[in-house]
């Protein structure tokens, strides 16, 4: 692979560069669901598409590449990449999860995983002594999402798992928010790295996908069983997408977090906002911990009103933005999670979350931060 480049060269420069047969400097979409044997005896590399396609397999590698892992895989959303992997456990087998994870993946574990007899307990994973309190016989995978969504707390990666490792459990980490342009959880030992590669990686909101990446080869060897059985696969035209995304993920990534930090210093100093959570922040308590283990704070942050009828306003108030569920895209998105990504999660549960009516959450896209700073100071103005 070519590990002797940096990131934002390996992004152009991998082995999927140039296509080996013809020169294109664009990957060919394969679209073939079968693949011709050749030999009565000896099958090629590619039988039946679920399995494995050429597109999509040039995503696969890629990802694997950036990650630092040694195997990739491409699913249809982020859902399905992390629904695959949990299925990693087996009935009986219990796990351990931050307490803020995403919600659709709240609603995997609580509402499907339960289900077929797979424990879960929620924990504070900024909490390393609850963590140690909460394992127990048949703790068999630690569930870990750094930065958190949406209120952006930072777990301690390498300490997470060291635990996991002395507990012989597994970790896996949703890297969505950062993506390996900020940081590497595999370097720090995670066993599963898992993307929403609707958000950063594709980067364009015009596509939904998902990513899982593996450092071990046994481990890769029972997610492709597990993808191939399960067949929540990413078609080839979205995984071209991906791949076309991943090309500028250096400069998109670079340039929203670096507003993204602006905007939150601005936040802060706004009478009219009661809290703003973002790590770049210098009392933000996660922020030692971030800037050892990644590049960047990222791109989204979230601020609180002290009323849901101020959020409401400053929504109705402000231009630029879209209003929407999702984030990562080239364009500001703010959204209300409240009733979008945690509207699946019951409103004690939210509320403990500090998930509160007057939270919104901003996914810092490529605009000029001057004009939104100007949009977001109109708004405020008349709340
Ligand atoms: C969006 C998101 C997911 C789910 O991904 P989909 O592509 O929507 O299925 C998982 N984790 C995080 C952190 C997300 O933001």
């Amino acid at each position: 692979m070519s590990e002797q480049y940096r990131i934002q060269t390996k992004l152009l420069h991998n082995e999927h560069k140039v296509h080996q047969e013809t020169g294109a400097v664009s990957v060919p979409i394969h679209h073939s669901s079968t693949f011709h044997q050749y030999s009565f005896d000896k099958f090629g590399n590619y039988e039946y598409a679920r399995g494995s396609n050429p597109t999509r397999k040039a995503l696969e590698e890629v990802i694997a590449d950036l990650e630092g892992g040694i195997r990739g895989f491409a699913f249809s959303s982020g859902m399905a990449a992390i629904s695959t992997a949990f299925m990693l456990l087996s009935k009986g087998d219990h796990v351990l999860i931050t307490e803020d994870v995403y919600g659709g993946t709240y609603r995997f574990v609580t509402q499907v995983l339960s289900k077929f007899g797979i424990e879960h307990t929620f924990v504070d994973m900024t909490n390393l002594e609850e963590v140690v309190s909460k394992l127990k016989a048949n703790t068999k995978l630690i569930y870990i999402e750094t930065p958190s969504n949406p209120t952006l707390k930072i777990t301690d990666i390498k300490s997470i798992v060291k635990i996991a490792k002395t507990n012989k459990c597994l970790t896996f980490c949703d890297n969505t928010f950062l993506t390996p342009v900020f940081q590497k959880p595999l370097e720090l030992g995670v066993d599963v790295v898992l993307h929403s590669a609707t958000k950063f990686l594709g980067g364009h909101s015009d596509v939904v996908a998902g990513l899982a990446v593996v450092k071990d080869e046994e481990l890769g060897e029972q997610l492709a069983f597990l993808q191939n059985s399960f067949g929540a696969i990413l078609g080839v035209q979205d995984s071209w997408l991906v791949l076309r995304g991943l090309k500028t993920l250096h400069v998109r990534m670079k340039a929203s977090s670096q507003s993204a930090q602006i905007l939150a210093n601005w936040l802060y100093e706004r009478k009219e906002i009661k809290t703003v959570y973002y790590s770049g922040l210098e009392h933000h308590p996660g922020k030692v911990i971030q800037d050892q283990q990644s590049s960047s704070h990222g791109a989204v942050l979230s601020f609180e009103f002290s009323t849901r009828q101020q959020a409401k306003s400053f929504v109705e108030k402000v231009k630029l933005p879209v209003f929407a569920v999702s984030l990562g895209a080239v364009e500001t998105i703010l959204s209300y999670p409240a009733t979008m990504s945690h509207g699946s999660m019951p409103e004690a549960e939210r509320l403990k979350r500090g998930i509160t009516d007057g939270l919104l959450r901003l996914s810092v896209g490529l605009e000029d931060v001057n004009d939104l700073i100007s949009d977001f100071e109109q708004a405020l103005d008349r709340l």
